[in-house]
């Protein structure tokens, strides 16, 4: 917790609020003084249908979601969505645009490519990806579904900056920035995110989806997973996600209250910035992603001499600097600094940087 001096760095589940974990706590015991615990309220009582409506609103004032999208709370994770998105928008043979931006664009393509034809408009594998392709470079197909596009490379480092208005459904993947920075949702016909990382807790995928491209699910999608027939029901076809959607109205609350998605961003860059402007004047640790591409919530950096990074790794945990390894496929070390990561917390990561590298560089 931040009193502790105890952060977090995971690519998620993450970091919670210290306050949030409070609350959590009181209302395992009891929930708005129902006299039982949140993790015992029927899915279909008033007061949690209350509680759905109340996020949904707080989402809608956060995001300025305007009022021809439909808020879905759905399960599967973002990489369900990998699979539901084609089954749900595209009609039988057509095909869906893709930018292969780094890691979680790939997996994405590769669940489309099993259930419709896939155009990669652009890669960033030629340069490793640590730098993302620009829109003036995107080889778009008039006749696609949707373009898809991951707005933060979780694991490679990489955020989107802007976001281009196209003739398509332009559908987003916002799974690991998600509520960071004001977005323009006009520009969109679907934004999925899954919670874990900025808004709680893991086993629920925000959908965002404009109305018109809801259609009767076709045969072979389960109803359950149909956007269709969530939105005609509330998201609640079957039980949703009860604690989580929970989880998710207390972060909201928390973000609306620290003044919302634009404070959000100042926070994100600021934290961003006091780590990369370390890294950029240090001889030992070095980020190869082009800087403008660079994000402002995942920072991934390499040590000159690989053969430290274990040490630096056991070192960091024992100051309490956890979860630092980066991606399985990139090594490296990773921060994540989602929104409930205080800058106090990037102050003591840098620090014990300066440190390490005093002592080993
Ligand atoms: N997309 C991005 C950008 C991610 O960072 C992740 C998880 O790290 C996922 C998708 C997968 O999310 P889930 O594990 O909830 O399916």
């Amino acid at each position: 917790s931040e009193q502790s001096g105890h952060y977090n760095f995971a690519a998620g589940p993450a970091m919670l609020p210290t306050d949030v974990l409070a609350q959590i706590r009181e209302e395992i015991q009891d929930w708005r003084g129902s006299g039982l615990s949140i993790l015992e309220q029927p899915f279909t009582s008033s007061a949690f249908k209350q509680l759905m409506a109340e996020t949904d609103a707080d989402l809608r004032a956060l995001l300025e979601i305007p009022s021809n999208y439909r808020v879905l709370f759905m399960q599967g994770g973002a990489s369900a969505q990998f699979g539901l998105l084609p089954l749900n928008l595209l009609r039988p043979g057509q095909g869906a645009d893709y930018l292969e931006s780094g890691h979680w664009a790939r997996k994405a393509i590769a669940e489309g490519r099993r259930h419709a034809p896939v155009n990669v408009i652009a890669s960033g594998a030629d340069q490793d990806f640590t730098a993302l392709p620009s829109p003036a470079h995107w080889r778009l197909d008039p006749l696609a579904g949707y373009c898809h596009i991951t707005s933060n490379e979780t694991a490679n480092g990489l955020q989107l900056q802007e976001f281009p208005a196209l003739p398509v459904p332009l559908v987003v993947d916002m799974t690991s920035d998600f509520l960071t920075r004001p977005v323009p949702v006009e520009r969109f016909g679907v934004i999925y995110a899954s919670t874990q990382k900025n808004l709680g807790a893991a086993g629920l995928c925000v959908v965002i989806v404009r109305d018109d491209l809801l259609q009767a699910p076709p045969a072979g999608l389960p109803a359950a997973f149909s956007y269709a027939v969530q939105a005609e029901q509330q998201s609640r076809f079957n039980t949703p996600p009860t604690f989580t959607l929970y989880v998710a109205a207390l972060m909201l609350r928390w973000i609306k209250q620290r003044g919302g998605a634009e404070t959000m961003a100042t926070a994100a860059r600021q934290r961003s910035a006091l780590l990369y402007r370390y890294i950029d004047g240090s001889d030992l640790y070095h980020c190869p992603q082009k800087i403008q591409d660079r994000s402002s919530i995942n920072v991934c950096f390499q040590l000159a001499d690989a053969g430290l990074t274990e040490i630096f790794l056991d070192q960091a945990e024992l100051c309490d600097l956890t979860h630092l390894r980066g991606h399985a496929a990139f090594g490296g070390v990773r921060a994540s600094l989602y929104n409930a990561m205080p800058v106090s917390g990037v102050q003591q990561l840098v620090d014990f940087m300066a440190d390490f590298e005093q002592r080993h560089g």
